[in-house]
This record gives C-alpha cells, structure tokens and sequence, in this order.
C-alpha cells in the first residue's frame, strides 16, 4: 500500500526507501522468497545486502529448503544495522531474513535506514512464536512497515486447512511455556517445530506425525 497526497508538501530530495515485511509460518518459503528477490534485484544492478539470524545452516548464510543459498551477514544482538549498512555504501536495498528474531532496536535501525537512507528494507519473518504470541521485532514490523504480505505458500496442517501457526513440539507433546527461541536440540529432549491450523494448535492435536 503507498501513501500519496496530493496535498502534503513533500520536499523534494533522494527518495525514500521502502520497508515491506513478509511474514509466514514456517516451511511457507521466506527463505527462498529471499533468495529470489536478492538475484532479481542484484540482475538489475541494484547493490545489496543479504542478513540472517538462527539460519537452519547454523551459519552466516541463508539457505532455503530447496536448496538455494547465499552468504549473509549474521546479525547479532548488538550489531548496529545503520552503521552496518553504510559502512559498505552504496547499498540499494537490504535483505533482512529472520527478521523476527533481530532486536526492536535493529528493526527501527532499518526504518532509518529506509527514511534517511532510502535504502530498501525487505524483511521475512515468522509472526509469532510457538505460544501464538507475536515476536518482539515482528510486532514492531506491523507497526513500523511501508507494506505487509502474508506469505501462504501452501502450507498445510496435517488435516489440510491453511498452517497458521508454529507449533512447538518436545517428547511428541505440544508445549505452551519456555523460552521464546529454542533451535534444535536442547540436550533433554529434542525440539522440533510443526505448522498447524489454528483449530489444532488450540486444540493441541499433533494428528498422527
Ligand atoms: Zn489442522
């Protein structure tokens, strides 16, 4: 959605930049989303940034579960996104994958940098964690965000209706409580994430997986 006014002065100068962020639950191919839109916009010669947190390949990389990948900047928690980014000037646009686990402060970093900048800001993400409950970054993206795309690439609940959301899962039983990011194994007992519906991630039925 673009806001245009035909009355507010807008004073004219470099453009603004854009910050969209696309959110899904997992496996619904954010990363790939990514990876594509970093190949579109580097053919037309636009000069970017790829970042990423927590990749599934444990390292500074995205990779997509179809087996694209690209080196990335890791962003860790007090890693300054604006000084980031101008330091390797000129930048176009920023790839912002995992975006729901940066810090509030690093997703307001990326409005500047989209306001002061105008840097292209195209952020992927989960909305909510495995309590249903919103990701701190994620929040302040629907709050902050030019334009907003849920994402649905098929992906299905066991049952069949759209996977809303991500659900935790330790020794075959749905958990509510414990930290908000857990990856991988945990030493008890391993972790391991299922989409489903709304109806059974209420109701807590795993089906038969
Ligand atoms: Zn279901």
């Amino acid at each position: 959605m673009t806001e245009l006014s035909a009355l507010s002065a807008v004073p004219a100068g470099p453009r603004d930049g854009v910050l969209r962020f696309y959110f899904g639950p997992m496996d619904c191919g954010k990363s790939t989303l990514a990876l594509q839109m970093n190949y579109n916009h580097g053919r037309q010669g636009r000069r970017g940034l790829v970042l990423t947190k927590h990749d599934r390949s444990g390292g500074p990389r995205i990779t997509s579960r179809i087996g694209l990948d690209s080196e990335a900047v890791e962003v860790e928690d007090d890693l300054d996104l604006v000084a980031l980014v101008l330091s390797r000037k000129p930048i176009d646009y920023v790839i912002c994958d995992e975006a729901c686990f940066y810090t509030v402060p690093q997703i307001e970093q990326l409005a500047h940098l989209a306001d002061e900048h105008g840097v292209d800001v195209y952020a992927f993400g989960l909305a909510s964690d495995f309590r249903s409950q919103m990701f701190p970054a994620s929040q302040r993206l629907f709050e902050l965000a030019d334009e907003i795309s849920r994402l649905q690439v098929e992906v299905l609940c066991w049952c069949g209706r759209p996977g809303r959301l991500n659900a935790r899962v330790a020794g075959g039983k749905l958990v509510r409580t414990g930290e908000q990011i857990v990856i991988g194994d945990t030493g008890d007992a391993p972790v391991r994430y299922q989409v489903l519906c709304r109806r059974h991630y209420l109701t807590g039925d795993l089906g038969d997986a």
